[in-house]
């Protein structure tokens, strides 16, 4: 029972850092900010995982982002701390994501050029299926309980952290650049790099998260290994900063 139990969260757990490697590689780095161009095959895995582990539609999750980037802290600005609080975006952040991705005119806007494919139409667009199979399998592997269990802890995870990102990744840890987003390696390891936010917002179209000494970003390792497999681009070797950076120290 208890080792059961145990199996499950580790599943759950297993799963979302996952959906962490492809939210930060795919979604983020690739879709996002064109960071790293990622061969058709590793882009179909990635897109898959995507389907089956989270049910997001890549190019609503660009969108979205892209609008945090071009007004962060700004009345647009889809989910941010300075105008509404980091509880209020950490609890909420699901919510605040579909106000922007659920409006059609914006996604249009924001990803013009990630155009919805056939198989994204007929099969990958449907978040229900992809998560219904997971599921599925997931409660014949464990039996219907503790599937089940595994398959709510992913979820709340994965949505808790990808709000951390959000909320706790611009209210608490270190600035080295001049921007309200915030370095907090703890979330970072969580979270495949994405908690090495502050660095982020200095070099949105750096495919590499760790700027500073003592940093470590799981997400970049992932891509370091795919370019030595012939499977990653890297747009530039070292950072481009968005503006001339200022570094608080
Ligand atoms: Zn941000
Ligand atoms: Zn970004």
């Amino acid at each position: 029972m208890a080792l059961n139990l145990l199996t499950a969260v580790a599943v759950g757990f297993v799963l979302t850092q996952i959906a962490n490697v492809a939210t930060t590689v795919y979604l983020h780095r690739s879709l996002a900010h064109r960071a790293v161009t990622l061969s058709p095959a590793l882009t179909l895995v990635f897109r898959s995982i995507i389907w089956l582990l989270t049910g997001i539609r890549p190019r609503q999750w660009a969108a979205v982002h892209r609008k945090h980037h071009a007004f962060t802290d700004e009345d647009e600005d889809p989910h941010s701390p300075a105008q509404l609080g980091w509880v209020r975006v950490q609890l909420t952040n699901v919510m605040l994501y579909r106000r922007v991705a659920r409006d059609p005119e914006q996604v249009a806007k924001y990803a013009r050029d990630l155009p919805q494919s056939t198989v994204d139409k007929y099969l990958l667009d449907h978040a229900l299926v992809g998560l219904g199979l997971t599921t599925a399998a997931l409660m014949l592997l464990l039996g219907p309980g503790y599937g089940l269990f595994a398959t709510v802890f992913h979820f709340v995870l994965y949505l808790g952290l990808s709000g951390a990102v959000n909320a706790v990744a611009h209210t608490f840890g270190k600035r080295p650049y001049d921007n309200s987003a915030t370095n907090l390696q703890w979330l970072a390891f969580l979270t495949c790099g994405e908690g090495l936010h502050n660095n982020h917002h200095a070099a949105p179209t750096s495919a590499r998260f760790a700027l500073q000494s003592g940093q470590m970003d799981p997400g970049w390792w992932v891509i370091r290994v795919a370019r030595r497999l012939g499977h990653a681009t890297i747009r530039h070797d070292s950072p481009v900063f968005a503006n001339p950076p200022r570094m608080n120290v």
